[in-house]
């Protein structure tokens, strides 16, 4: 028995072995890839509820491996979190999306901020107002063009510095969004303590919502608390006319999803901004 408890035990350790070896490939190839300039951006835009005109672009990070091909976010933005490597990539972002919203406004594009999704260890460690200045100087953007989006179940700790930091962005003109509202467990004391201007509701309370008494009656609750509050309502993940028709309904401010377009490349982006006829949505 003992003999056989024993090689279970290397077992485990040579799986944990394998797991650290593994991830360790991983976080290599991700310093690369920064190096070697295999991420790139997609942007996605936002529609105005109430104009119908687009109101901004969410940018989302791609990565194109040489050997594996396209690597989902979802795949590879948890591990770079462990291991830190976040906060370069990060800034790649955030400098990226600066500079391409800067050019889009000097190709005379209608004017709109770019919303960049944040780890929220950039809020607890490192100088994220240090970080943001610098990019914002250096691509010259104005800092109410930027929007930064911060998953709401990442901030378990509103500790006193968190907030202070979303206060000192804020008094620098940039917008904090809580991104995926609704999936974190301290939802509602956050919203009372952080200065937050506009929120994002999360896709999975979207899908479906018009047939699903306990969603909608959840997205109803959510919108209203969150006008009382004098937030901006983000929905995103909409998919289908039914429940851009609802949400509409229930007064929600800003919609995204693949109803209107999923997440462009630059040129893509600019032709469906330019081609855009907002007043059939309304
Ligand atoms: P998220 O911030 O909640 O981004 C929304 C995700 O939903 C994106 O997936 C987007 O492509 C997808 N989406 C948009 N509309 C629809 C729709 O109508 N239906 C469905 N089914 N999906 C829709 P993506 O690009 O794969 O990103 C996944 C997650 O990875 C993001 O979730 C975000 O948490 C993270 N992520 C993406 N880019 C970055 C980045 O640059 N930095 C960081 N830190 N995280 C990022
Ligand atoms: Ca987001
Ligand atoms: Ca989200
Ligand atoms: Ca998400």
């Amino acid at each position: 028995a003992k003999e056989q408890g024993d090689s279970i035990y290397h077992f485990y350790d040579q799986m944990i072995e394998n797991q650290r070896s593994e991830n360790m490939k991983l976080e290599n190839s991700l310093r690369s890839a920064l190096l070697t300039g295999q991420f790139s951006l997609n942007y996605q835009p936002k529609i105005d509820a109430h104009t119908g005109r687009i109101s901004g672009a969410e940018a989302l990070i791609r990565w194109l491996h040489p050997a594996y091909g396209f690597v989902p976010p979802d795949k590879f933005i948890p591990l770079a979190e462990t291991s830190g490597i976040i906060m370069d990539i990060d800034e790649w972002v955030v400098t990226e999306a600066c500079r391409q919203n800067k050019v889009w406004q000097e190709q005379g594009l209608p004017r709109f901020p770019i919303a960049v999704n944040l780890s929220a260890r950039h809020f607890y460690q490192g100088n994220l107002i240090g970080m943001i200045s610098r990019v914002l100087k250096k691509t010259r953007l104005d800092p109410r063009d930027l929007i930064l989006e911060i998953t709401e179940g990442s901030l378990i700790k509103s500790a006193e510095y968190v907030i202070k930091v979303m206060a000192d962005l804020r008094a620098m003109g940039i917008t904090i969004s809580l991104d995926d509202f609704g999936t974190g467990y301290s939802s509602l004391s956050q919203l009372q303590r952080l200065p937050i201007h506009e929120m994002k509701l999360d896709r999975s309370f979207i899908q479906g919502l018009a047939h699903d008494p306990k969603k909608s009656a959840i997205v109803r609750a959510v919108i209203e608390l969150g006008h009382h509050m004098e937030l901006n309502i983000v929905a995103e993940g909409i998919e289908s006319q039914e429940e851009l028709h609802y949400l509409r309904n229930l007064k929600c401010d800003q919609f995204q999803g693949y109803l209107f377009s999923g997440p462009l490349r630059e040129k893509e982006f600019a032709r469906f901004v330019k081609q855009w006829n907002g007043s059939k949505w309304l």
